[in-house]
């Protein structure tokens, strides 16, 4: 983790070029006092050694992933401007290379953009697959007369919560032994009416499953709901060959939804506060509409701030995608792909040693990168301590885990425990999402065999 020397002259080659632009402009004097700049930052990096190496290969607990070199400097060099894409009086260029990176999202889903001008699509990002949900949710609401929103029990937290801010009924849906939206409890449900919206998540959060979006889209032709996708964290798995049938066939019908959320911030290689909702129907715009007596004065052009719930927002998120996409663009079989498939690959590596473990019953077999296991135990509090204590002792190794609790629903037929002391049990969890996971997974299970043996 390093600003390379090379890293740096080329940022400020950019920066030059940047300034080149604005050279007609009178000087302005600069007085700084580098020598307490450079205490202050001392003492940040000081603060900041506080954190667990998330850039490491070793670390691959939680959902973080380290955002590509050219996003940070592309991030860095937006700063000297700090354009804001609330609109185009803030951020004229950073609005353009919003909605170029947006279409690129769209088209990744198969809503395809033709001309810059007429988008086939409505959509913009965002501070996170949070707001994304909310404005996605928000426009469901206002569109079914706030009709219950439905999405299932392993669905992201946030949309119950969100629910409840948009003062909107939501109810939670079981889900299968797989972690997936069970289909017949959904179809009794959209039975018995008034649900105006569904939500399928392409990838949860905890586990990685991919809800049946197939047999989803199928009820909608029935039932008539809005179709809500949240692919927050699973979206652009849509590029990935090395995806189950089943869960490629869930990913080749998103184009189905009515919106679609992703978070270029998880797989996409980009700093936080970059998340994406995309709406079928551009007319969708009508709903936001709304004056602002300061801005939208320079240009008759579509300003964000018109499309978003957000007012201010940071335009150096758009510049930091727009720069990663033209660096990798958004194909199967291209580099970024590649990166998302390795990962994934490292996951099932996992996955085939905790199968042959004595130690370990792994819960699923993963369908993106995320791979989640129980401890064999006599009880699930035993289980679940053994679990605690592995995830203290692989830290002593450096491997850097997560844990998740898992209902028994979920976790019963799996056979990591013979009684049942309570209703949920605590797993390990690792999310395989750099590239290089691939590369380190031996090391990585080498020293998860360490520390397991260490704690009997
Ligand atoms: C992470 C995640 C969210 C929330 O996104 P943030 O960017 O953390 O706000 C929502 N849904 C799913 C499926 C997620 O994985």
């Amino acid at each position: 983790m390093n600003w390379s020397r090379d890293e740096l002259d080329l940022l400020e080659a950019a920066a030059q070029a940047l300034q080149s632009g604005f050279r007609d402009l009178p000087e302005t004097a600069d007085s700084a006092d580098l020598s307490r700049w450079g205490e202050v930052l001392q003492r940040a990096a000081t603060m900041l050694q506080d954190n667990d190496p998330y850039f490491h290969p070793l670390y691959c607990g939680q959902m973080l992933k380290p955002p590509h070199p050219v996003a940070r400097m592309a991030y860095a060099l937006a700063m000297l401007m700090n354009p804001n894409n609330h609109a185009l009086d803030g951020g004229r260029a950073s609005s353009a290379m919003e909605r170029e990176a947006t279409a690129k999202l769209a088209a990744m889903f198969g809503w395809s953009s033709a001309a810059d001008e007429s988008l086939p699509f409505l959509g913009h990002l965002c501070g996170g697959g949070t707001l994304a949900n909310f404005e996605a949710l928000w426009v469901a609401r206002e569109l079914t007369g706030g009709k219950t929103i439905v999405a299932s029990q392993q669905a992201h937290y946030t949309h119950g919560r969100l629910s409840g801010v948009l003062q909107n009924s939501f109810e939670a849906i079981a889900v299968d032994s797989r972690g997936r939206m069970d289909l017949a409890v959904l179809e009794d449900r959209l039975r018995r009416g008034d649900v105006g919206t569904v939500v399928a998540t392409l990838g949860t959060t905890a586990l990685g499953a991919v809800d049946p979006l197939p047999e989803i889209v199928a009820l909608k032709q029935r039932f008539r709901f809005r179709l809500h996708v949240d692919a927050a964290y699973g979206g652009y798995f849509t590029l990935a060959d090395n995806l189950r049938p089943e869960t490629r066939a869930a990913f080749d019908v998103i184009c189905a939804a009515d919106s679609i959320v992703i978070d270029p911030h998880k797989h996409g290689l980009q700093p936080y506060g970059c998340g994406c909702v995309l709406f079928r129907d551009p007319s969708v715009a009508r709903l936001y509409l709304h004056d602002s007596p300061y801005t939208y004065y320079t240009s008759d052009e579509l300003h964000l701030g018109e499309i978003s719930l957000e007012c201010s927002r940071e335009g150096a998120s758009a510049v930091a995608l727009w720069a990663t996409l033209q660096l990798l663009p958004l194909e199967r079989g291209g580099e970024f792909t590649q990166g998302l498939e390795a990962g994934r690959t490292a996951a099932l590596a996992l996955f085939q040693w905790l199968q042959q473990s004595d130690c370990f019953v792994p819960l699923l077999e993963p369908e993106l990168d995320i791979v989640v296991w129980g401890v064999r135990a006599a009880s699930a509090s035993e289980s679940s301590q053994q679990a605690r204590a592995l995830f203290h002792q692989a830290r002593q190794h450096q491997v850097y885990l997560a844990l998740a609790t898992t209902p028994r629903s979920l976790a019963e037929t799996k056979g990591i425990v013979t009684h049942w002391d309570q209703d949920s049990i605590i797993c390990l969890r690792s999310v395989l999402m750099k590239p290089e996971h691939r590369e380190w997974m031996p090391e990585i299970i080498t020293r998860l065999q360490r520390a397991t043996d260490e704690i009997g």
